[in-house]
Order: C-alpha cells, then structure tokens, then sequence
C-alpha cells in the first residue's frame, strides 16, 4: 500500500528549512509502489522529490509530491578496467560516496560532500572539483508517469551537459529516477587540476579515501552547513557568455573572474554578485552568505517569497550592469501544471 499524508508539512524536506503545506505526500519506498502512483495521480502533476537540496518552495504546494526512498547499492560486475555499480535512488549521495572509496573505487570521490539522494544527481549532472557525475554513468533507469512503463537510458540519451540533463527539459516531471548503475575503477585516477586539490597532483599514495575526506574538508571551509544556516548551495549557475560579450565586460573590469570554454567563457557568477554589493547583505530573514556570494540564506523564520524577491533584485542588478542574465540552479516555484 502507498504511505500517503494530506497537508504535509515540507519544512524538513528542504534545506533552505522554509515551511511549505503540501497537499499530499507519497512516499515512494520501492518500485511497486509506481504503478500505484501513477493510478492515485490520474495524470495530475506530482513533484518529484529527494533530499530538498536544490528546491526553493512555497508556503502552499497545491499538487502532490512524491518522496522517493528506493533503497539499495550493489556491485554488479567488474573486470581489470571497470567496476558496474548499481544504486537506487533513495540512498544518500555523500553515504553511497564513502562506501565507493572505502572500497577503493576511483570515479566520485571528487563528488564527496554534495547534500542529497542518489536519484537527484542525474537530474542536474551534478559536479564539483572537476568532476562531472555524467563522467562515470552508465546508464539511468526510470518510471515513466505517463506510460507506466520503467526504461534505462544511455549517457548520450541522458544529453548531459553543465548542470543540466534531460530530465530537466522533456522528462521533468514524467520520470522518477529508479536507480543509476556507475563504471567507477579500482586503477588510480586522481582528477586534482581544481585549484585547491592541486597541491596534492605530487602527492604518493593517492588513495579515493583521502581525496574525498579532502574534498569534504574543503567544502566544509567554503560552504554553510544546510543543518545550521538554511541554503540550497549554488543558487546561481555560472553564465555561458560569447567572446565578444566578454571582451567588453573585461575591458570595464579588468578583474573579472572567468574560463575559456571552447569559443565561449563562463564567468563566476559568485564574482559577479561580489561586484555589485550583494555579498553578505542581509534582507530580514534572508540574505547572501558573508563568504559565498553565489549561496543565499535563509536565516530561520523568514518566508522563501522573500528569498525568490532578494534573489530577482540580484538578477536584475547584474543584468543592468553586466547584461549578463543569471539563471538559477535552484529549482523555484511555480512548479505544477
Ligand atoms: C550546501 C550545498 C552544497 C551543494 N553543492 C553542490 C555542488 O557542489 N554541485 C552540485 O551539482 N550541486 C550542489 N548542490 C545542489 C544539490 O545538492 C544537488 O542538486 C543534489 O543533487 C540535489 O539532490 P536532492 O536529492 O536534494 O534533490 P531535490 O532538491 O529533492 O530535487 C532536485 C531536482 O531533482 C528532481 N528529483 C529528485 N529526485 C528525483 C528522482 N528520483 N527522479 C527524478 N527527479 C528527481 C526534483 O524534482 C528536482 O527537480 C548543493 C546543495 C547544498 C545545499
């Protein structure tokens, strides 16, 4: 039988720890509970829901919301090249990390740390420290709402680029990812370019184990921890800008912060909102991290309105001095139908 709740109370399925009423709460605990979904949604629009880590949402969510607590990981096969995981969606991203280097497995230990489930990290390609998760995917299994059908996607159907897939674009909200199978490698494979991980490129005795605990040190110096200061991390992504568009921002600020990107730049967006003020301003109960200019904040007791207002101020702001529009990483409302 599905585990369902009427007007659930979401403040502590979300990181920024704004309330928000949900209408109904699913909660999704194997893959015989889809069918049985997609019955009770009769094609009604549902929000499909993980950790919380990337959602900005409302006082009142008036469509249902489906948790997603599959859980499970194994080791499928492996040979002299490769290591074949494969873990469901429900499990915890940084947990399923530690089990992969503690055994010794190279792939995700740049990926340490990111709050989150397993089934999210598809969804937007997460990354960090030069390492994309689209770089050791096999492929990706999920429940179609619409068809009832389950199916698995390649990488290349996956059209994983920065920060985006398709389940953000035709898939959104269609498909609940299942469970995603990993090639991970037991041949050591450090990825170290990323400016503070770069002091270890002449290190002996890499191990997946250390580069991970170093990750998550690091992490834990930068960003705040959702669990004491409400945040959804990255709430900006960094903007994609032509060579000519760059030319003219770097000839007015000599010091922009940018990387090549094929023809391309992509600036720091967290540069960006440094510049015109934002960091560390506070607005009542939200605000720009003092340390993290890219990381808005909620200071407990506030309403995420105010959060999506402090974040459109910044938008336009930018944009009226760089031209340069900053789109959110961070999934914000509205959101059903
Ligand atoms: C402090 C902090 C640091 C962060 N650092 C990083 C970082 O370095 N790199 C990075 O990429 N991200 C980062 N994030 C963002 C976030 O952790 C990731 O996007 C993460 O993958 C979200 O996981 P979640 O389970 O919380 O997803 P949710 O927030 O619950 O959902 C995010 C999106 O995925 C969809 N979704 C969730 N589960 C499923 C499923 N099973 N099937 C289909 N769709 C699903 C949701 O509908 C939504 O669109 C950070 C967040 C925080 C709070």
């Amino acid at each position: 039988m599905l585990k369902t709740e009427s007007n659930a109370d979401l403040t502590h399925f979300n990181t920024f720890a704004f309330p928000c009423d949900a209408k109904v709460l699913y909660s999704i605990d194997s893959d015989e509970d889809l069918p049985l979904l997609r019955q009770e949604l009769r094609n009604a629009p549902c929000l499909i829901l993980g950790g919380g880590s990337n959602f900005l949402l409302p006082e009142k969510l008036d469509c249902a919301v489906a948790h997603i607590n599959i859980k499970g990981k194994k080791l499928v096969n492996e040979n002299d090249r490769r290591c074949l995981l494969e873990v469901a969606a429900g499990e915890n991203w940084h947990e399923f990390v530690q089990w992969t280097v503690s055994q010794g497995l190279w792939g995700i230990e740049n990926l340490a740390l990111i709050p989150g489930s397993v089934g999210a990290a598809p969804v937007q390609n997460i990354g960090a420290y030069g390492v994309e998760l689209s770089n050791v995917i096999d492929w990706v299994e999920f429940y179609h709402l619409k068809t009832g059908e389950f199916i698995r996607l390649t990488p290349g159907e996956c059209q994983f680029s920065y920060r985006q897939s398709i389940f953000k674009t035709e898939l959104k909200d269609a498909a609940v990812i299942t469970r995603v199978g990993l090639r991970l490698t037991r041949t050591p494979n450090p990825q170290l370019d990323y400016g503070p991980l770069q002091s270890f490129q002449h290190s002996d005795n890499l191990t997946p184990a250390f580069i991970a605990a170093k990750v998550a040190e690091i992490r834990q110096s930068k960003l705040p921890d959702p669990g004491v200061l409400g945040n959804a991390g990255s709430f900006f992504k960094n903007p994609i800008i032509s060579d000519e568009h760059y030319r003219v921002i770097k000839q007015a600020f000599p010091d922009v912060i940018a990387y090549p990107q094929q023809k391309q730049w992509k600036l720091a967006a967290g540069w960006l909102i440094e510049k015109v003020n934002f960091k560390g301003l506070r607005k009542g109960a939200v605000g720009v991290h003092q340390h993290q200019a890219l990381v808005l904040v909620h200071f407990g007791g506030g309403k995420s309105e105010q959060l999506l207002a402090l974040a459109k101020e910044i938008q336009q702001t930018v944009q009226s001095t760089f031209g340069v529009l900053l789109e959110k990483e961070v999934r914000t409302y509205p959101f059903c139908g």
